[in-house]
């Protein structure tokens, strides 16, 4: 058969450029001393990015003009498009970006009384199993770069109508961070740069379903930001039933490598335990609970499960879940029930999970 001659193919010139919000501060800064730019101008070129939080070069006035066309040649600004929103009776907004690939991530907006806090995805999908978790029914799509989780931040930033700022972020949306070590750690330290948004590592925590190893890196790189464990079982059996990798790491292991994350005087490492009715809501699991976490400078925060179409498990009554709490709270140890906002939008922890490429969008309304 004769082969089919195609026509030559143009290069995408958008394909061959970089991300700039994959590079943290310094590596912006040797990029542009390569081009026999001053350090400074890295510095500005951040505070357009993730300050001012401008969608083109072009707006980054500061800037000569031809080093906005060499910015322009060499990266675009990761956007990422929003294809869908949906808005919570609790003013909770949960966003759905589509990526370069096409692949879709969410991201969740949350407004608290003084500021917002953003939940960030950190991949598309998640390997991790967990028999509870929406998310874990999409298995690992792949890992989201430094940009496509700084760039949610920035969009759900740009969304804010009323003044407040974005104080804090939490990365307990899709995927488990710390199977995706390297960009994770990138993605902290945009975020922490002064002359970007400048968050403080008090107002950033990472939640863990438990990789040991990663966590033991975390500790040892001194990674700055609170650590959130999801320990969701006080025994073996249970846990291992609900997550998987309990059976590569179980308890034991996962609360040693807990003790060796470096304790300053205000760090308290918070473990999720989620309530699902009749599996981890024992009162006696309450109790169990206490003595598996003393001697920890910890708190917990109870989650009642959020159901979502189809799921296993279902939550206890409030009332249930604050005899739970009790238990705790008259035992020393600092607990608290989460609300979970924006269950009525799919937009909780454990509810995320969007199909691939071909996915409609569903429960939208129009952005604005
Ligand atoms: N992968 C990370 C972070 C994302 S999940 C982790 O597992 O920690 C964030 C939190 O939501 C975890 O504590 C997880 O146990 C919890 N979660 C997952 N599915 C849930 C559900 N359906 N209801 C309530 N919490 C859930
Ligand atoms: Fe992944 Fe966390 Fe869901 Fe487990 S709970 S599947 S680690 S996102």
């Amino acid at each position: 058969m004769e082969p089919l001659s195609l026509p030559p193919q143009a290069a995408d010139p958008a394909a061959l450029r970089a991300n700039i919000k994959d590079l943290t501060l310094p590596a912006l800064g040797d990029w542009l001393a390569a081009r026999g730019e001053k350090p400074f101008r890295a510095r500005q070129v951040f505070q357009w990015l993730y300050q001012h939080r401008v969608a083109s070069f072009d707006t980054m006035t500061s800037l000569s003009k031809s080093l906005r066309a060499t910015l322009a040649e060499g990266f675009h600004l990761g956007e990422a498009e929003p294809v869908a929103r949906s808005e919570s009776a609790d003013g909770s907004v949960k966003f759905a970006f589509a990526l370069a690939d096409g692949r879709q991530i969410e991201t969740v907006l949350m407004p608290n009384l003084t500021h917002y806090t953003v939940c960030v995805s950190t991949q598309v999908g998640c390997a991790m199993g967990c028999d509870f978790c929406a998310t874990a029914k999409m298995g690992l799509v792949r890992n989201l770069s430094p940009g496509e989780i700084v760039q949610q931040v920035v969009a759900a930033a740009r969304a804010v109508q009323d003044g407040k700022i974005v104080r804090n972020v939490v990365f307990m949306g899709m995927g488990e961070p710390l199977h995706n070590f390297d960009n994770l750690k990138a993605a902290l330290e945009i975020l922490q740069s002064d002359h970007g948004f400048g968050l403080s590592a008090r107002r950033l925590t990472v939640s863990t379903s438990g990789l040991v190893p990663a966590i033991r890196r975390y500790a040892r790189e001194g990674l700055r930001a609170n650590l959130a464990v999801s320990l969701n079982g006080v025994d073996d059996a249970v846990r291992a039933r609900l997550m998987p990798v309990n059976r590569r790491w179980n308890i034991a292991a996962l609360l040693d490598a807990c003790r060796e994350i470096p304790s300053h005087h205000r760090y308290r490492i918070t473990f999720e335990y989620v309530l699902m009715a009749g599996l981890t809501d024992a009162l006696e699991d309450a109790h169990r609970l206490v003595r598996l976490l003393h001697g920890f400078k910890c708190k917990v925060n109870l989650i009642p499960y959020n159901a979502y179409p189809g799921s296993p498990y279902r939550p206890p009554s409030l009332e249930h879940a604050q005899a739970f709490q009790r238990i705790l709270l008259d035992r020393g140890l600092l607990a608290t029930v989460r609300i979970s906002k924006g269950q009525d939008i799919q937009a909780a922890c454990g509810q995320l999970a969007r199909a691939g490429r071909t996915a409609s969008v569903t429960a939208t309304t129009p952005a604005g």
